[in-house]
């Protein structure tokens, strides 16, 4: 837990998040704002600011990420028509929330290259 992490924070129930799924590693909160029919956030419960934090001791929880990722697709019925697991890493690249997290995209067409 770090303090003023809004992922922080509803991962320890201290603001309230709905979780669509969440086991040791990993929670999902559906995005509040939702850019696509089906748009999940995969957050690991440890707290990482960006991706360029990662080290190799995480190198299971990313890939945890895309097994729990490719699990809810198909689980949701978006995975044959195509879906986007994406991560935003600094500013630049459109990162608001400090704690690294993966958005699950799904339920539309998507389009390359992205904005
Ligand atoms: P990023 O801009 O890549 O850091 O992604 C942060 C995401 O968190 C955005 O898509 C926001 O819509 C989403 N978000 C912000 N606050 C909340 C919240 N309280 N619950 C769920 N999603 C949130
Ligand atoms: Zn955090």
């Amino acid at each position: 837990m770090t303090d003023n992490c809004l992922f922080c924070k509803i991962i320890a129930g201290e603001i309230p998040g709905k979780f669509i799924y969440e086991d040791d590693r990993v929670v999902v909160l559906q995005d509040i704002a939702p850019q696509a029919p089906h748009h999940y956030l995969v957050v690991p419960r440890k707290h990482i600011r960006t991706t360029l934090e990662l080290t190799a001791e995480d190198n299971e929880l990313v890939g945890h990420v895309y097994q729990v990722a490719s699990r809810l697709a198909e689980k949701h019925g978006f995975a044959k028509e195509g879906f986007r697991v994406v991560n935003n890493c600094n500013e630049g690249a459109g990162q608001t929330v400090w704690h690294v997290h993966f958005h699950l995209l799904g339920g539309r067409t998507m389009t390359w290259p992205p904005g």
